[in-house]
């Protein structure tokens, strides 16, 4: 489990539950805000192509026997917006790249995997900023106790009927295949061709290990393998990407033949350039998801600046690494065949909102007739 510093509490309470529940070693690592900021402020610029190698490994040799893995999220969404864009770009692809064993076994769903929120006071004072840090926290509690189904009388029995309706999705969407999606909106005019084979999921997720475990709390998607080489347009973001740290707001990019050729925002555009550059299959898609408008998530109003929280408020896509689940018969493919197949090869697997009440989005079949699959951002 990693978790924030001012996620003890929570952190503690899952502990005692895992061991409660026959969990044989609880690990937990915490993440120091503070500590992130001293680097910034005092290493040697030198060091920022650098990352705790050994600590990645560590995790990719724990997934690969068989440990779960437990993320809670929290941590500041604007913690790197005043720091130097070039060091947090570099930063970013150390990271990236020294995750990449661990991110790939995740990616596969070698093992259960789970994220989910605690409310921290700099997160919430980001969310509400107009209230004292104790109604602020409060209040970003109650969104996350909503979002997640705690506060439901029954949670489980709660998350049971959500994953079914989910998975009643993802058949339909699975019986289409579509050859594409076409998403229109204000500044979006984006066809996004789908992976040969591709494979919709959503809800909960079957791991290699045999475990069914929900990747995201709160989830409100449906996603699959967007085909690297066939997307073309333009798109819009709809909300803002906190990214590692830093913010990234009114993003703007162009696909031809698959690859981002252009890319502008109004704020954190280095870092976006820097993520975009990352490595060859940065300025593709790994993923499509659908999210209807009117998710709770979406309904509750609030912008949460943290991407768990607001990929499920709209649909979107995603930057980089595709999910090697979402193709039919995965397990007998080589990286080689669902590469040849379309899925995406990167370092980088970054979410971003394209969704709102105003997009509106096309299934089109493989005889070019085309069908509507959501208007003005519900389901049709
Ligand atoms: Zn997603
Ligand atoms: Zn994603």
């Amino acid at each position: 489990m990693t978790a924030p510093l001012e996620a003890l509490a929570l952190a503690r309470r899952i502990t005692e539950q895992a061991y409660k529940a026959g969990a044989s070693l609880v690990t937990t690592l915490f993440v120091d805000d503070e500590a992130t900021l001293l680097r910034f402020r005092y290493a040697s610029d030198t060091m920022f192509d650098r990352a705790p190698e050994w600590f990645y490994n560590g995790l990719a040799a724990a997934y690969a026997s068989g440990t779960a893995r437990l993320a809670i999220t929290g941590s500041n969404p604007a913690l790197l917006a005043n720091e130097e864009p070039a060091k947090v770009a570099r930063a970013n692809v150390a990271m990236s790249k020294a995750s990449r064993p661990a991110l790939e076994l995740i990616a596969r769903h070698e093992i259960n995997w789970t994220i989910v929120p605690s409310a921290t006071p700099a997160w919430a004072k980001l969310v509400f900023p107009n209230e004292s840090e104790q109604d602020a926290m409060s209040h970003l509690w109650d969104g996350i106790f909503a979002a997640t189904r705690a506060n439901a009388s029954d949670p489980v029995a709660a998350w049971k009927k959500h994953t079914t309706a989910l998975e009643r999705r993802v058949d339909i969407l699975n019986g289409k295949r579509y050859s594409a999606l076409h998403f229109r909106g204000p500044g979006t005019d984006l066809r996004v061709g789908l992976a040969d084979d591709h494979l919709w999921l959503g809800g909960a997720t079957m791991s290699r290990n045999g475990i069914r475990c929900i990747p995201n709390m709160p989830t409100e998607e449906v996603f699959t393998t967007p085909h690297k080489d066939r997307v073309d347009g333009v798109v819009r973001s709809t909300k803002p990407l906190s990214y590692q740290g830093a913010l990234i707001e009114n993003i703007e990019v162009r696909f031809e033949r698959g690859s981002v050729v252009e890319a502008r925002s109004t704020q954190g555009e280095q870092v976006l350039r820097g993520m975009l550059d990352t490595d060859e299959g940065a300025r593709k898609l790994g993923e499509v998801a659908l999210v209807p408008h009117s998710s709770p998530v979406a309904a509750s109003g609030i912008l949460y600046w943290n991407t768990l929280f607001d990929e499920n408020a709209a649909s979107h896509i995603a930057l980089g690494q595709a999910y090697s689940t979402c193709m039919r018969n995965s397990d007998s493919l080589s990286t080689e065949e669902r590469f040849a197949r379309g899925a995406n090869e990167s370092l980088i697997h970054v979410d971003w909102m394209i969704g709102s009440g105003e997009v509106d989005v096309d299934g089109i079949n493989a005889d070019r007739s085309s069908e509507p699959v959501m208007r003005r951002g519900e389901w049709v």
